[in-house]
């Protein structure tokens, strides 16, 4: 189902390094923690017994493979052959889910029964409270007290999986807090517990260990693309946040030169600090929960809060290898704005039936914008996730903008405002076209 870790066309050194980028920074007590991960990663990995226990858990429980869905549609929208890869339909709704059951199997057959993680969203937690449940293995999950107020339905989920979840009063009280506290809780019990840590960032060997799970998105796509069309993609698309689903639908293709490879960064509001997420298109590099990567940071290095309309893009690093990746040019990296998001959102629902996840749209604009420069090529989109989750948000979204312009207010006051017989903004700016 995966790359073995030699088999796969670019591997990170010894120390998780690709090119500059990656490595281990981290206190003493975890530095032998990992290198002892490291290598009983590797040899599980390469293990059949393994390789077909997760096999037959990503068949049976996860439902892989998710299907390659040609959106038809939208592509004669877009002036492009579109392709999605459905990872929406996979448990628990995103992709998420196929890193939390691998290091889930990995971490049971290393003995371990505790698991610990955080999450920002909750998207990771919910993947990782399903996974132990399925598993049987104890969750304790870190989240920051901001966000638990803000995601109180994936606290719920969490909770009625089995799973611990435990508030983070400290620092900016989201992720990043979290993690910090997740590596707390690790550092003083590396023996007896297991970080399962939720994108491909963070020291090695978790950006190596992460893909190695997440690979079989492009694994996947890049056969089922081939069966349909007898071609490769022009090009493959996905957002990033931390970039796992970037980097599992990206790998299997490093090998194929002629297919282009673009990540979607969340653009949010605008270019200022702390109005957007892009890291790799206006980070600096810099070290981050035991990583060197691309960062977003103030000129003395404190890093700077970020802002996403999508919760899971939200986060101020990016894996290394990403950024690796960006240095030699082999995948590009753009940005999509929280407008522009929300109208491919909005165009995929109406045009395809598929309500994609606020972070999967970003991936969307991508193609959107490729096909406007480079029309009728084939692209290749990893729809990350579904949009269930993101309702409240955008129902808020449509209030407040219904709120910010009185001429689209219904006249007679206390009359249900006329939304269900609006088209969508991205629709009918599109059709007019
Ligand atoms: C968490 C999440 C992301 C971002 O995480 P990556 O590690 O960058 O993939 C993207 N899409 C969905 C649906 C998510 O839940």
């Amino acid at each position: 189902m995966m790359d073995s870790p030699r088999a796969g066309t670019r591997q990170p050194d010894a120390l998780g390094r690709f090119g500059p980028f990656g490595g281990r920074y981290v206190p003493e007590t975890l530095f032998t923690t990992l290198e002892r991960l490291a290598t009983q990663a590797s040899s599980f990995l390469e293990d059949p017994a393994f390789r077909s226990a997760l096999a037959e858990e990503l068949s049976s429980w996860v439902a892989r493979p998710t299907p390659l869905t040609h959106a038809r549609r939208l592509g004669d929208l877009w002036g492009a052959e579109l392709w999605l890869k459905r990872e929406d339909l996979a448990h628990t709704g995103a992709h998420k889910i196929n890193n939390a059951l691998g290091q889930g199997l990995l971490a049971r057959r290393l003995g371990m029964r505790r698991i610990i993680a955080e999450t920002g969203a909750g998207q990771h937690g919910v993947a990782t409270a399903a996974a132990c449940a399925r598993l049987g293995l104890d969750a304790t999950i870190y989240m920051g007290a901001v966000d638990i107020a803000r995601q109180a339905p994936n606290v719920d989920r969490m909770k009625r999986l089995g799973a611990t979840v435990v508030a983070v009063h400290s620092g900016d009280q989201t992720l990043r807090a979290a993690i910090n506290e997740a590596l707390r809780d690790w550092v003083s019990d590396p023996e007896g517990s297991y970080y399962l840590l939720g994108s491909a960032v963070g020291p090695h060997p978790y950006p190596w260990l992460v893909r190695e799970f997440q690979s079989v998105i492009g694994k996947e796509a890049r056969e089922q693309l081939l069966s349909a069309t007898g071609n490769l993609p022009d090009v493959a698309i996905a957002c990033v946040g931390g970039g796992s689903n970037a980097i599992g639908l990206f790998h299997p293709f490093l090998g194929d030169r002629e297919v282009k490879l673009l990540g979607i960064e969340a653009g949010g509001r605008g270019t200022g600090l702390g109005e957007h997420a892009a890291t790799i298109a206006r980070g600096r590099p810099g070290v981050l929960h035991g990583c060197y990567s691309q960062l977003l940071q103030d000129p003395c290095g404190q890093i700077i809060e970020t802002h996403s309309i999508s919760a899971g893009l939200d986060y101020p690093g990016v894996g290394p290898e990403h950024a690796y990746l960006a240095s030699i040019g082999r995948a590009h990296y753009e940005t999509a704005s929280d407008d522009d998001a929300l109208a491919a959102l909005d165009a995929c629902c109406r045009m395809e039936g598929i309500l994609p996840a606020l972070e999967s749209a970003h991936a969307l604009v991508g193609a959107q914008r490729w096909a406007r420069s480079h029309p009728g090529q084939r692209i290749l989109v990893c729809l990350s996730g579904r949009g269930d989750k993101d309702l409240p948000a955008l129902s808020q979204l449509q209030e407040s903008s219904d709120e910010g312009t009185p001429e689209r207010r219904s006249p007679v006051e206390g009359d249900p405002p006329m939304k269900e017989i609006r088209g969508g903004a991205a629709q009918s700016k599109e059709t007019l076209r």
